[in-house]
């Protein structure tokens, strides 16, 4: 409400000091926008410490259901988070959780060997999927992750958090504009020190370091180079006196060759102190991404030329709540997701590669 000012003869004019009506006059209120209902499935760190958190961050996804088979941890959380107790469900409640029409998403955050089988069902209870990565143990079971959404006309998306990353965001279009010339390689290593007991360790939960933590290279090689690799070599380290590397190795290093000739050297370790880093190289110079895989902290460096080497600076964002306000928005407003389900394949598909090279110590083609 407006005041009027008066003024008096011969004085400077009177404007109201405290607003009238006790509404400071330019209060911005939030957009109330509709956001979509998440259940996330799987109940570990995961979920437990990064994704339910990132609901408070987020603007289109609300926490609506969670599913577990721990269920005093379940109500916990719940609990904590504002969810109804009587949408905490078990592995089994499928037929429940379908019926909640409050739940859009099933955010599956299982062990890898699960992703499938949950993912599908899900799917066939006319949910759409949010899966972690990788999506799942085998190429085959990715593509039938794929058929069950199109069957079910529902959207299947994997959780490449960074590409909802400013940093990593940044450096996918310094390269297409050719900041630092033409691609020639790119180095890139995600290692971190796996204690046991641990999902990863175990072959039967589809664990090891390739999949879980050698994934992020692969996946980040794509958005840098552009391309699809051709043919792949590796070679892996397992230590025989390591009791946590019976049934996957603790190292592995790989190269992936790509159509244009670039050449991506990537290595993972499940033995080493958290290091996590990719470096670009392009015949005018090169980009840097430190703490590039990881859940924030991220340190963009470039140099072109003969020029001092810089550091860009972006605001950083939640990584999560970005990944999920992407999928909500598609699904609300329409349009498609950045990371669908072809991409886990294709990704799923470099990783068998890159056995088949540790098995068979040669070069290998990577599967269209
Ligand atoms: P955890 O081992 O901490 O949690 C897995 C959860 O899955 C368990 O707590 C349990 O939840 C549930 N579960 C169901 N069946 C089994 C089973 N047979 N054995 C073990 N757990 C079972 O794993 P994380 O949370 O670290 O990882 C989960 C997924 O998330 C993996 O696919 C991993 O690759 C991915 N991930 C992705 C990251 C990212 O940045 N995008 C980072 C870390 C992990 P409950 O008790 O509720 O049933």
């Amino acid at each position: 409400m407006m005041a009027e000012s008066r003024v008096p003869a011969g004085g400077t004019p009177e404007v109201p000091l405290a607003p009238p009506d006790r509404q400071p006059p330019d209060l911005e209120l939030p957009q109330v926008r509709r956001k979509a209902g998440w259940a996330v499935m799987g109940l570990g760190v995961l979920a437990a410490e990064e994704i339910l958190p990132a609901f408070g961050q987020a603007q289109r996804s609300r926490p609506v259901a969670l599913v577990s088979g721990h269920a005093d941890k379940a109500r916990k959380l719940a609990e904590a988070y504002g969810i109804d107790e009587t949408a905490v469900y078990g592995y089994e409640d499928g037929a429940a959780l379908a019926r909640n029409d409050a739940i859009d998403i099933v955010y599956v955050v299982l062990p890898n060997s699960l992703h499938a089988e949950h993912t599908v069902k899900a799917l066939e209870a006319g949910k759409h999927v949010l899966c972690e990565k990788p999506m799942a143990v085998t190429s085959a079971e990715c593509q039938r992750m794929i058929d069950a959404a199109r069957a079910a006309g529902r959207k299947l998306m994997i959780a490449y958090r960074l590409h909802y990353e400013p940093f990593n965001m940044k450096v996918m279009e310094l390269c297409r504009q050719g900041a630092i010339g033409r691609l020639k390689t790119f180095v890139s290593s995600n290692g971190q020190n796996t204690e046991a007991p641990n999902i990863r360790l175990s072959r039967d939960l589809g664990g090891g370091p390739v999949s879980d933590t050698g994934i992020y290279s692969i996946n980040a090689a794509r958005y840098v180079i552009g391309e699809e690799p051709v043919t792949v070599t590796a070679t892996a380290h397992r230590p025989a006196d390591d009791p946590r590397f019976r049934e996957v190795p603790e190292s592995v290093s790989y190269t992936l060759r790509y159509p244009s000739g670039v050449l991506a050297h990537c290595d993972t370790s499940f033995g080493v102190g958290v290091s996590r880093f990719f470096r670009v190289h392009g015949t005018e110079g090169f980009i840097d991404l430190h703490e590039a895989f990881a859940y924030r902290g991220q340190r963009l460096r470039l140099r072109r030329g003969s020029q001092r080497e810089e550091t860009l600076l972006l605001q950083p964002v939640n990584h999560f709540a970005a990944e999920m306000d992407h999928f909500s928005a598609a699904l609300l407003d329409g349009g498609p997701v950045r990371t669908p389900g072809e991409l886990g394949l294709a990704d799923v598909r470099i990783i068998e590669a890159i056995d088949e090279a540790i098995r068979t110590g040669g070069p290998v083609e990577v599967a269209r």
